[in-house]
């Protein structure tokens, strides 16, 4: 029997995990779906975090010592910044100029904001928590967080993953400046290394479709009720219309004008990786997904993606630097603080850094988000007031940090010459048949 393409799959299960999950709910066995769906997500979702670690070690190391000399990785890492940048503070100012035109905080009743403050008020103080001790750290710190003292240690913390990035790409320095036939089987150790660990993604991808059933299911009968969500219709709908126009208007956009591919290449590259961002809100959990889909179905080189993917999962996070944006307008109109130009040009740079400061796990986004508060000097109890809707616009910013990055890795790739035709490999093939018929 022909088998469907894993996009499909994915969305299969998605569909039909969330109906599942609402049937459910309405006849009240949300404890069944916990106790005996819910693991399976949280299972695949770990298989995901597990090979994390070992991809970006075997894959960076394959990518930096594969590079002809030092001059290369410097090139390469200046355009990889540059275009990180700029698209960040491309969604920042969408989601700037959307939220003064739309002004969903005007439309939040007096009541409504004493009752969501009062009921999210807790969840908000943990948060604001775990914000105060970023905040209370030195200018340098983030320089300082970048070399592990360890790397044992630093590979043992998926948080961690910007010092193994820089371990790796140190190590793979050492690579490229010792003598051809010294490094030899250091290189091919890794090169087979990164084989293997494709192999596994590989398999953990037949699990996918169950396990994004699982999230699905277990998300929609831990959902609040639906009040809440009318009430915060109009802040949703403006993160996701500013989301929206990244993922369908400038990143195609971009890459129509720097690769020339189109519109619906595109999207059938990445899609899946997409709907997998969507359903883990994490771009570290899809990241090997999207090295796959980037390199395979959108024909960027190895050196490219391996070298791009990962910097981009930890700091390019143009979906949660644009919610940032949004929200803190969004709270600050609630409560009727009207924000000078200043202010919203300081909101700019502070979205900009606390997105690229925000780990690529869910929720990441809102931690960071009470820095982006506290600059722009907007009660930072305010987070209560869009709490409840976190989570589906968590797993809709996830989707556009990851095509964010697949967009950057094709233009980089591109300007490197090393954008070629898709080729999928051995380890895809169960699925490059369907796919291609
Ligand atoms: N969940 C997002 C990510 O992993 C980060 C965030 O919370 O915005 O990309």
């Amino acid at each position: 029997m022909k088998k469907l393409a894993l996009h499909w799959q994915i969305l299969i299960g998605m569909v039909g995990g969330a109906i599942f999950g609402l049937i459910a709910a309405q006849f009240n066995m949300n404890q069944l779906v916990i106790d005996w769906i819910a693991p399976f997500g949280t299972i695949f979702v770990n298989l995901l975090k597990l090979i994390a670690v070992p991809l970006i070690i075997a894959s960076l190391i394959k990518g930096v010592s594969d590079l002809e000399d030092i001059s290369k990785l410097s090139q390469m890492g200046g355009k990889t910044i540059l275009f990180y940048l700029i698209t960040t503070v491309v969604a920042v100012t969408l989601g700037l100029l959307l939220v003064n035109i739309i002004q969903p905080g005007k439309l939040i009743e007096e009541d409504t904001r004493i009752e969501l403050v009062e009921a999210y008020g807790g969840d908000a103080e943990a948060k604001i928590l775990d914000a105060g001790k970023k905040k209370d750290q030195g200018p340098l710190q983030a320089l300082e967080d970048l070399v592990p003292s360890n790397i044992f240690a630093a590979a043992s913390d998926n948080g961690n993953m910007l010092q193994v990035i820089f371990f790796v790409i140190f190590f793979g320095i050492g690579i490229i400046l010792i003598p051809d036939k010294k490094r030899r089987p250091v290189k091919e150790f890794f090169d087979s290394l990164n084989e293997v660990i494709l192999k596994l993604i590989d398999l953990i991808m037949l699990f996918a479709p169950y396990g994004v059933f699982a999230l699905l299911a277990k998300l929609i009968v831990e959902s609040p009720s639906g009040d809440i969500f009318i009430a915060l219709l109009g802040y949703g709908a403006t993160v996701i219309a500013g989301l929206a126009l990244m993922v369908f208007g400038f990143y195609p956009l971009i890459v129509k004008l720097f690769t020339g591919k189109s519109y619906s290449f595109f999207f059938k590259g990445i899609a899946p990786a997409q709907l997998l961002a969507f359903s883990t809100s994490s771009s570290a959990a899809t990241l090997p997904v999207t090295m796959e889909r980037v390199e395979e179905h959108l024909g960027v080189d190895e050196e490219v993606a391996s070298f791009v993917l990962p910097i981009g999962a930890t700091i390019n996070m143009d979906g949660t630097s644009l919610y940032q944006a949004v929200a803190a307008v969004f709270i600050a109109q609630a409560f009727n603080i009207d924000l000078s130009i200043g202010a919203q040009l300081g909101i700019i740079l502070t979205a900009t850094l606390a997105s690229i400061g925000s780990a690529a796990v869910p929720s990441a986004g809102i931690v960071m988000l009470v820095i982006v508060l506290a600059q722009a000097g907007i009660p930072e109890a305010g987070i209560a007031l869009i709490f409840a809707v976190d989570r589906p616009l968590d797993m809709c910013r996830t989707v556009v940090n990851v095509t964010g990055d697949a967009t950057v890795a094709m233009s980089v790739a591109k300007s490197e010459n090393k954008l070629g035709d898709p080729h999928v490999k051995d380890w895809d093939d169960h699925y490059q048949k369907e796919e291609n018929s």
